[in-house]
């Protein structure tokens, strides 16, 4: 029997990861919206493609909760995405609302599944849904470091000239504008970047990292990203399901770990089949330390805003 997962949300992520874990024939997919028509049609869509990728994997597209029961994993992509000149954090109550409806009626039904977060603001939003849901904090995960560590690793890529096969990255923090790159543990094939370039240069790679998300909704205009979101999202979905242990940047509840407690940061991860199998600590020099703790704080921000 394959796994079952919940993908909540049919919009740009939320299909562009359907279609990744049909295509790889990873898991059977429901796929729930509140838009009547959307998921039945994209999940239609889909299954017409299984053929062609020769995928035996089922995905059904639904407006109810009830197909849902007893998934391994909840994906919650549903809610909004952010518009030109407006930050991740101007989403915050709009799509609390929506997370607390969409967690409340998937935990009730699913009680052991594992929950990976990806509504914007993502931190906020994965700690709403460790509280909405009760779940423990190994069950909640939120996705952003990933991504944020893919496009930074893209960016150096083609700073080296080299293909991004060969390009390590990792960021840290809030998936914010408080993000923070970390250059000393970005490397190509294993040196540093900080003896390959010059600090100016690396700096604009940071830069451009933290804005990565504007830069496309700027030239969008309407929506988001999702091609690379997607990806990321399903790395993390693979490495539960085949028990993978990769050890990926996700945002988890701290409750000591780099000296912070009671909140969602992204961190290094080992993420297996029961989730969050492992939070690697690793030692950070004073900067890191202080960009840090102003990532946490932006979080902390939001956090309190909705009285968590
Ligand atoms: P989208 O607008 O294309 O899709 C969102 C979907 O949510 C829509 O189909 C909408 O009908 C549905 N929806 C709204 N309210 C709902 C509810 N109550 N129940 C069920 N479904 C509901 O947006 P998108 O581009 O797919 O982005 C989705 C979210 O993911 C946004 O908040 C975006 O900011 C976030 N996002 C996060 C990351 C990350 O790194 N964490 C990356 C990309 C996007």
């Amino acid at each position: 029997m394959k796994t079952k997962i919940s993908i909540i949300g049919a919009g740009n992520v939320g299909a562009s990861l359907a279609y990744l874990v049909i295509q790889a024939e990873l898991a059977d997919v429901v796929l729930y919206d509140i838009a009547e028509g959307v998921p039945q049609g994209k999940a239609l869509d889909i299954s017409e493609a299984g053929p062609l990728w020769i995928s035996s994997a089922s995905i059904v597209g639904t407006n109810d909760y009830a197909p849902t029961a007893q998934s391994e994993i909840i994906i919650v992509t549903a809610g909004f995405p952010r518009k030109p000149n407006m930050s991740r954090d101007d989403l915050l109550l709009a799509n609390a609302k929506v997370v607390s409806e969409v967690v409340q009626r998937t935990a009730a039904l699913s009680p052991h599944a594992i929950f990976v977060v990806v509504t914007n603001p993502v931190d906020a939003m994965a700690q709403l849904c460790l509280k909405v849901s009760g779940f423990e904090r190994e069950r909640v995960i939120g996705m952003g470091g990933i991504l944020d560590s893919a496009r930074f690793r893209t960016f150096v890529a083609w700073e080296a000239g080299v293909s991004p096969r060969d390009v390590e990255a990792l960021v840290l923090g809030g998936h914010g504008d408080q993000m923070v790159p970390m250059p000393r543990y970005t490397t190509v094939k294993g040196v540093p970047v900080t003896e390959l370039f010059t600090h100016e240069r690396i700096e604009a790679l940071v830069q451009r990292t933290r804005q990565a998300g504007a830069e496309i909704v700027s030239l969008l205009k309407v929506g988001s990203a999702y091609y690379a979101p997607a990806a990321a999202i399903f790395h993390m979905v693979k490495s539960i399901i085949v028990d993978e242990k990769r050890l990926l940047p996700c945002a988890a509840y701290l409750t000591g770990e780099y000296g912070v407690s009671g909140v969602y940061t992204g961190v290094p991860v080992v993420i297996g089949k029961c989730g969050i199998e492992k939070i690697i600590e690793l030692k950070l020099n004073e900067q890191e330390k202080i960009d840090f703790a102003k990532s946490v704080d932006a979080v902390k921000s939001l956090v309190v805003k909705l009285g968590l």
